[in-house]
């Protein structure tokens, strides 16, 4: 990735002279640095926390980011009806995070990709600049009252890698979900082998790919597998190839998604699955949490779901993301908001993409 700022920042001090990309970038970051969390790695970048410099450096207490910022409180993955499959306008969906106290909320619609494939459930590449103009509209309408923001959900799909970042670079997003849909066709026709296990490997180990490439902020609904074939679905099975898929995650500081979709669809349960988040959370991969509302009044939906599976499971906070920098919220602020939130059931997503 020649001209990547952190990677030339990393050159410039002389002590990784062989560094020229952001995957081998991390490779040259002393271990010692990232596990003592003066440095982060999230996605490729490195992330210095100052609080955590000053403690380590002078034994001062540790200070949380919520002290001196108000904690953004934002869904972090709806679409827009440019994908085709999505309803309602921009500002409808600003209008319910509003309703709801939601502080922000992340346009993230589906990206166009080469080739024309599935192109019936997402935006056509020239329409991705009208997306980003309807995004800042909506942006400057709701100033003051809801931040919005300007996200992508990008499938993977290997050999795209350099089409993806290309799209990825062409436009000042916030942020940049990856997303392996088992249920696309084109997906489906290249890896399943008639054989539900093998394929869920293949599922996992696509996932692991994604966060491997450095391009995403978030892996998304990391068990959506669960919702394409819900009836040959091996709980245990796959929770073994959940973990490994999680190890992987875990050395590039990607993040997953906590996605609250699952909860409309016959398998009532969020993705990843409650039983999974303790093994997220055993490993320290940060969550961001998403509803995938492809509906006004989806924005926010099963959060409180959500937020109660993660302090079950352990969780202390998500992040948020907001010009590619991400943002801890402590989750008792998200607790406190959502306490008395209650879902709809009735919003079921179309089939086309989901599933279900
Ligand atoms: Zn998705
Ligand atoms: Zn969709």
């Amino acid at each position: 990735m020649p001209g990547d700022p952190e990677v030339g920042l990393l050159r410039e001090t002389g002590l990784f002279p062989a560094c020229k990309s952001r995957p081998a970038a991390k490779e040259f970051l002393p271990k010692e640095l990232v596990s003592s969390g003066v440095v982060r790695r999230l996605g490729g970048f490195f992330l210095f926390n100052p609080f955590t410099l000053l403690r380590e450096l002078f034994g001062f207490p540790e200070l949380s980011v919520s002290l001196v910022m108000k904690p953004s409180l934002f869904d972090s993955h709806m679409h827009t009806p440019l994908c085709g499959h999505a309803q309602g306008e921009l500002s409808d969906y600003a209008d319910e995070a509003c309703r709801k106290g939601l502080d922000g909320i992340i346009f993230t619609c589906h990206t166009p990709l080469p080739d024309g494939m599935s192109a019936e459930v997402r935006m056509k590449a020239e329409e991705l600049p009208e997306y980003v103009d309807r995004v800042a509209q909506c942006r400057a309408e709701f100033k003051g009252r809801c931040d919005v923001r300007l996200g992508l959900e990008v499938d993977f799909v290997p050999g795209y890698e350099s089409a993806l970042e290309k799209i990825i670079e062409s436009q000042p997003f916030d942020y940049i979900i990856g997303s392996v849909h088992p249920h696309l066709p084109e997906i489906r026709d290249a890896f399943w082998k008639e054989d539900p296990i093998a394929y869920g490997k293949t599922y996992f180990d696509l996932q692991a790919r994604a966060a491997e490439t450095g391009l995403f902020d978030t892996i998304a609904h990391p068990d959506v597998l669960k919702i394409v074939r819900w009836a040959d679905y091996d709980k245990a099975l796959m929770k073994e190839e959940f973990a490994r898929f999680l190890d992987r995650v875990a050395e590039t500081g990607v993040c997953l998604e906590c996605n609250t979709s699952g909860l409309i669809r016959k398998v009532q349960e969020i993705h990843p699955a409650p039983d999974l988040l303790p093994m997220i959370a055993e490993r320290g991969i940060p969550v961001v949490i998403g509803s995938d509302a492809h509906d006004p009044l989806r924005v926010g939906d099963g959060f409180r779901e959500g937020v109660e599976a993660l302090a079950e499971a352990g969780f202390k906070e998500l992040l948020v993301f907001t010009e590619r920098q991400s943002q801890s919220v402590p989750l008792d602020s998200w607790k406190a908001l959502v306490a008395d939130w209650s879902y709809c059931l009735q919003n079921e997503a179309p089939a086309s993409l989901h599933g279900g």
